[in-house]
Parts: structure tokens; C-alpha cells; sequence
């Protein structure tokens, strides 16, 4: 298995506390494979393509990060497909841990061969979240240097188009 990493998360839109954790993710890993994890029973902002629309706008030019998308399948199934061994997630907080801790647990089950990381969120980026930037601009305030801004633009065409 190559030094690879998967990278997935709902990205409802990607925020700077996202593109940290990869960023910082390349220290360790040589390439990293950003995954839009498509639940269709899940209510979304974004379609599955404008999420990975952006994400591709956000690191293009970037041979070491590649964007990809899977629905309703596990994730374990998805990394034993692209021969991964290694899902990185990142932590913010002690609701994010006990979360992440109960699916690193069930995805190690499902999976031993897989191995789970977490990056801690950098302290500029622990109180950034996808449902917080929504809420934000949909109230009218500026996502200032939270979101890059593809994604506030993209927004703001959404919350216009409503
Ligand atoms: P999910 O619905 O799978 O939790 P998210 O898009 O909300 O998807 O998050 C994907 C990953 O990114 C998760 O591991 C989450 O903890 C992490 N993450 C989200 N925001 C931040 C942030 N501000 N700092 C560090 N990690 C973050």
C-alpha cells in the first residue's frame, strides 16, 4: 500500500479547518484523497458534484490531492477499493471525539487492515464548521477567512437562487 491517505467528510461546503487538516495532512502523507461521502438519506446544502466542484477549484494544480465522491457505501469499503490503508480525520472538539472515536472502533472492525489518524484542528480553525458558515452567511454576516472564496461566492448564488 502506498503512502496514501483517504480524507472523507461531508465538505457542506469545505472550510478552511478542512483544507488545514489535508494541507497539514501532506507532511505526513505523499497523497491524500479528498472523498465527499454521499449519504442520500442525508439533507444537503450542496449537490455531491458542487461539493466536489469546489473542492477540485480549491486544490487544483495539486497532483498530490485528488478529489473523488461515493454514495451509500462504507467507507472501509471504499479505501479497500482505491487500496488505501489509511483514513485521516480531523478533531476539534470532545463532541468530535466521542463521534470519531465510535467510528474509528467500528470502521477497525469492518476493517482491521485500515488504519484510522486524527489531525487536532489549529487553534484559529477549532471553532469552524460547515453548519456554522451556513448559518452565518444565511443571517447575512461575512464567513471572512473561514471559507475560501469559491465558497462563500457559491453560497451566496444559492441563497440568491431560493
Ligand atoms: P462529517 O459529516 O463526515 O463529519 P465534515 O465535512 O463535517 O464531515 O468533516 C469532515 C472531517 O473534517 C471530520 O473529521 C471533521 O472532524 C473534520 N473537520 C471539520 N471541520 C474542522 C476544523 N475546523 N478543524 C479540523 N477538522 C475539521
Amino acid at each position: 500500500m502506498s503512502n496514501t491517505a483517504v480524507c472523507p467528510g461531508s465538505f457542506d461546503p469545505p472550510t478552511e479547518g478542512h483544507i488545514n487538516i489535508v494541507e497539514r495532512g501532506l507532511k505526513i502523507f505523499d497523497k491524500i484523497i479528498v472523498v465527499v461521502a454521499v449519504n442520500s438519506t442525508k439533507k444537503n446544502t450542496f449537490t455531491a458534484q458542487e461539493r466536489v466542484a469546489m473542492l477540485r477549484e480549491i486544490f487544483k494544480n495539486r497532483s498530490e490531492i485528488e478529489i473523488d465522491s461515493f454514495q451509500d457505501s462504507l467507507l472501509v469499503d471504499y479505501a479497500r477499493k482505491k487500496k488505501v490503508g489509511t483514513i485521516l480525520r480531523g478533531l476539534r472538539t470532545i463532541a468530535d471525539y466521542d463521534f470519531e472515536f465510535q467510528m474509528a472502533l467500528a470502521n477497525k472492525k469492518l476493517a482491521p487492515e485500515v488504519e484510522t489518524v486524527f489531525m487536532m484542528t489549529e487553534s484559529q480553525n477549532s471553532h469552524i464548521s460547515s453548519s456554522l458558515i451556513k448559518e452565518i452567511l444565511t443571517l447575512g454576516g461575512q464567513a471572512g477567512d473561514m471559507v475560501p472564496a469559491i465558497v462563500e461566492k457559491k453560497f451566496r448564488e444559492k441563497l440568491k437562487g431560493k
